[in-house]
């Protein structure tokens, strides 16, 4: 069954079938490719038909050992024959060994887990809440955020994500949220007052088009932060675990957040979320006042602890660094040969590529020639690839992209 070959009965369907049954029967959320997948292997994705393709989404950003890593799929079976969920109310061996990880690699002190990165960021806001009041702050209650944030679909994680293709359909939302409309020092300090109990921002916004946050703006927020007793919030979600070429982006900026919200790579693919803690609000929650029924259940967090040793054992981070270092290099020498880039930028493989309004056409090209990237923010061809990749295939993908962009000319 190496290759995903299967003699499950439910995976002899075709695409028409697949894509029949969705229409039909699925809440119509999703525009999706037109890629009907089998299976993966490292770099690589593989259609029904068996066709091969190069993947720079990576799941957005969550497959960053690749498919089918044999260190992952060794856990799967071993703790998948073993115990595969408990529950929070009973002990298990791996959250608190992943908790003391996730604590010393943060330089942060404590852990709650969750089911995804959505469910951390709500974690997050609760949190600020009750540290606020932990404090003594009554009415203490303002969140501020950035214009195109973006921190998920629940409602108070869409309260503070700043864009209205995602509120407007679902107003009203959570009150008591502010909205700092340009990323400048100065909007920043206009922007807060003592009743702000915290501020969230993603050091590299994702959803926005891969923007890297100011590092004045980073510092100011920090200031700003101490000086209103208010949390600071950053959401690595996507930007975690080697990502962006450091462990986790806010170490690029020489400053620590008070609480940090991960997910998305954090366990291969399978679904875990945590928010981890600064020491000073470590006592600000007390016993019952959250939890969750999947989150940080064994096998997620066996998984995350191989994960961690996988990045380790095989250098991943700097591995990010140096080939991600080389692509945006390279693709800063595309930018001068196709004037339809209109910037290049990033940091280590998480990578974005302005092209305007073409963004989706191009998604799709590449696609065709097997390729598999993502437009964000419309405008932005985003490549976020496993950070296993190889050189060879960074210069694979850049002939075809070079191909690709050869037919925008004019
Ligand atoms: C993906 C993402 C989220 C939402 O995480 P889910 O696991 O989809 O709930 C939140 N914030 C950022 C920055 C993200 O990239």
């Amino acid at each position: 069954m190496e290759n995903g070959g299967s003699s499950d009965r439910y995976s002899r369907i075709g695409a028409d079938e697949i894509r029949e049954l969705e229409i039909a029967y699925l809440f119509p959320t999703y525009q999706r490719y037109e890629l009907f997948l089998s299976h993966g292997d490292g770099v690589c994705l593989f259609d029904l038909e068996g066709r091969r393709y190069l993947d720079f989404l990576a799941g957005i950003a969550v497959s960053s050992l690749g498919y089918n890593h044999p260190r992952i799929s060794r856990i799967l079976r071993e703790q998948g024959g073993k115990l595969i969920h408990s529950s929070n109310l009973l002990f298990q061996p791996y959250q608190g060994q992943l908790a003391k990880r996730l604590a010393d690699l943060t330089g942060m002190s404590r852990v709650f887990f969750t089911n995804s990165g959505t469910e951390a960021m709500e974690a997050a806001l609760k949190i600020a809440r009750a540290h606020a009041r932990a404090q003594g702050h009554e009415g203490k209650s303002r969140f501020l955020c950035v214009r195109n944030s973006f921190h998920g679909r629940t409602f108070g994680a869409l309260s503070i994500t700043a864009q209205e293709k995602y509120q407007a359909p679902f107003r009203p939302l959570l009150a008591d949220v502010g909205v700092i409309e340009e990323l400048t020092s100065s909007a920043l300090a206009q922007a807060f007052d003592d009743r702000v109990c915290a501020l969230i921002l993603e050091p590299i916004q994702g959803e926005a088009g891969v923007r890297p946050l100011p590092r004045d703006f980073i510092s100011r927020a920090r200031a700003l932060c101490d000086q209103h007793a208010a949390l600071l919030v950053f959401d690595e979600i996507q930007t975690g675990f080697g990502r962006t070429g450091k462990y986790f982006a806010f170490q690029h900026y020489g400053i620590k957040p008070d609480l940090l919200t991960v997910a998305k790579a954090i366990a291969a693919g399978y679904p875990l979320g945590a928010v981890v803690g600064a020491a000073s609000v470590a006592r600000s929650l007390k016993i019952g006042e959250h939890g969750t029924t999947f989150g940080g259940g064994p096998l997620a967090c066996r998984l995350a602890l191989e994960v961690l040793d996988i990045i380790e054992d095989e250098d991943l981070v700097s591995r990010a660094a140096e080939v991600g270092g080389r692509l945006i290099q390279e693709l800063h020498r595309l930018k001068d040969k196709h004037p339809c880039i209109r910037d290049v930028r990033g940091l280590g493989l998480m990578v974005g590529v302005e092209v305007g309004s073409i963004a989706p056409e191009i998604v799709k090209r590449l696609l065709r020639q097997g390729v598999v990237a993502n437009a964000s923010h419309g405008t932005v061809l985003r490549l976020v690839p496993p950070l296993i990749v190889t050189w060879e295939q960074v210069d694979e993908f850049l002939t075809v992209l070079d191909r690709v962009l050869s037919e925008f000319r004019g």
